[in-house]
């Protein structure tokens, strides 16, 4: 690159902070110049703000359009909403993208694991409309559904639509076009819901046929967790609503060994957030033991991104190796390195890259 990339740097909480450093260091550690503009959001920011996403963390992804995100904890019932989902709605972050790619070396009961998960980051369970049950609105619904729901429940609204439906199918077509998958699979529950997870199967279907060199099919999403343990070689690109995806995108960590491993993307139209699958695994916070490889591989789709395609490809093949000596590896990986040294010997292992 001539001129230094901007990308927004988003710390996160709990282990975040501690990985973004290792980021950072590695990612100069390999030479590459990217002049990050770091901002806090989350529980830290919370306390120095007294929101938990700042307007300038917004503001600044606006601006650069790439952002690299450490991960930020969503307290449980109470507290302020999911910032994460917070972010992909207000960036219109629309795609989510993750792929699962078996690491020799990982312990692990599958080999040759090659999944990717497109996830529709927006809508669903996870759009946001709750309803307390002291509210008009839950007292409407459950009125209006009288025998079929109690009168003491608490409402959450599951909306999907064949515009959030039809840009996530196509986005799911045109990766796998691009690189060279061979089939994408439906997956929902329309058996059950069948307006909402039925409409996803249909527009899939209709997007599907514009895509005559892809194979495309349909699972259940309880039949898929089982196929999925049995026999992943069968499945290639792996496309569903918001709440099942991120479900399965753990179920899938855990057949590569593990959330320490895998990265993921926020896509937009003109906009890319990168971060790990995994939280902020607040018991594990500053005590410099986590694995960075999931956010270092989240950096590499990021420098790829960014048109840095052979440090990404070089940065790719060094974390395997480190990977696969396991020598310098974290716990997770049957190590005993820190998340700073995995990140040196990650550095070490570049510089050998052909
Ligand atoms: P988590 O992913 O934070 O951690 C679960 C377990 O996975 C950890 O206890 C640890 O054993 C392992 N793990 C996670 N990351 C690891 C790493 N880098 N190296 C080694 N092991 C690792 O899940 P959780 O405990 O359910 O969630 C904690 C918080 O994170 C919650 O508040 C949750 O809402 C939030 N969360 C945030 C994001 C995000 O920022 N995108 C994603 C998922 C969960």
């Amino acid at each position: 690159m001539s001129t230094k990339r901007k990308v927004t740097l988003i710390r996160g909480d709990g282990i975040g902070p501690e990985l973004v450093e290792v980021v950072k260091s590695v990612v100069a550690g390999i030479g590459v110049k990217i002049d990050w503009e770091e901002v806090d959001a989350g529980e830290d920011a919370l306390a120095k703000f007294g929101t938990p996403l700042p307007e300038s963390v917004l503001e600044s992804v606006r601006r650069t359009k790439v952002a690299l995100k450490g991960p930020i904890t969503t307290p449980i019932g109470t507290g302020f909403r999911s910032i994460n989902v917070a972010l992909r709605k207000e960036l219109n972050l629309y795609a989510c993208l993750r792929p699962c790619k078996s690491f020799k070396g990982v312990r692990s009961r599958y080999e040759n694991i090659d999944l990717v998960i497109v996830r529709e980051n927006t809508e669903d369970l996870y759009a946001g409309v709750e309803y307390p049950n002291n509210s008009s609105e839950a007292q409407q619904i459950i009125s209006w559904n009288k025998g079929k729901i109690f009168p003491d429940a608490n409402i959450s609204i599951k909306p999907i639509s064949k515009t959030g439906t039809r840009r996530i199918a196509k986005f799911a077509f045109e990766h796998a076009v691009k690189h060279g998958r061979k089939k994408v699979t439906a997956i929902t529950k329309a058996n059950i819901m069948k307006f909402t997870d039925g409409l996803f199967y249909e527009v899939c279907r209709e997007v599907a046929k514009d895509y005559p060199s892809i194979a495309y099919d349909e699972r259940l999403i309880d039949n898929m967790c089982m196929q999925l343990v049995m026999k992943p070689e069968d499945y290639d690109v792996l496309l569903l609503p918001n709440l099942y995806g991120d479900i399965l995108s753990d179920l899938c960590a855990g057949l590569i060994g593990g959330l320490g491993i895998a990265p993921g993307a926020n896509i937009g139209d003109d906009t890319v957030l990168f971060e790990a699958v995994h939280g902020s695994a607040p018991k594990y916070k500053g005590l410099n033991k986590v694995n960075p490889t999931a956010l270092l591989l989240s950096a590499a789709m990021m420098l790829d991104y960014l048109g840095e395609k052979e440090p990404a490809r070089k940065l790719e093949t060094a974390i395997a190796q480190v990977i696969a000596e396991g020598k310098n590896v974290t716990y997770d990986l049957g190590g005993k390195a820190g998340t700073r040294e995995m990140g040196q010997a990650i550095v070490a292992k570049y510089a050998t890259v052909a």
